[in-house]
């Protein structure tokens, strides 16, 4: 079953690779991320300018529309270039950040909340650390 999830990532390509791997260990080979992108998104969202974020939101919609989308990740990564902050403080921006993405009430298809989840690559990429939020399994994502 073909199944889209959206990243409220960063530009900088650092951590997509690992996360793009995760995703497929959690969610298999079907799965598509769709990706929107800032430099340091984790801190525009947390601290950004509105009609930024509100520019995000549309186009998140509209995509959470468009392919049938439950899950959608706010994703923070460590040596970012477009937020060079340490990663005790960058994890705690992705959870500021998933706030403001609750905020957004983003509805599925069917109406419903999707699931925002928290996630954070540290500066080795060794691992994806969900700070929040809970993956639904595919089942219960197809709505
Ligand atoms: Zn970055």
């Amino acid at each position: 079953m073909e199944q889209y999830v959206l990243r409220l990532a960063c530009a900088d390509g650092k951590a997509a690779k690992i996360f793009f791997r995760w995703l497929e260990q959690h969610f298999g080979p079907n799965c598509y991320p769709d990706t929107l992108t800032n430099l340091g998104t984790d801190g525009v969202l947390a601290f950004g300018d509105l009609e930024v974020k509100a520019r995000m939101r549309d186009r998140a919609q509209q995509l959470i529309f468009g392919h049938e989308i439950t899950n959608v990740f706010v994703e923070g990564h460590g040596d970012c270039l477009g937020n060079q902050v340490e990663s005790d403080t960058h994890r705690q921006h992705v959870l500021q950040a998933c706030n403001v993405v609750e905020g957004w009430k983003l509805k599925t298809k069917a109406g419903r909340p999707v699931n925002v989840i928290g996630v954070y690559v540290s500066k080795r990429r060794e691992a994806v650390e969900v700070l929040c939020g809970h993956l639904a399994s595919a089942a219960t994502a197809a709505d």
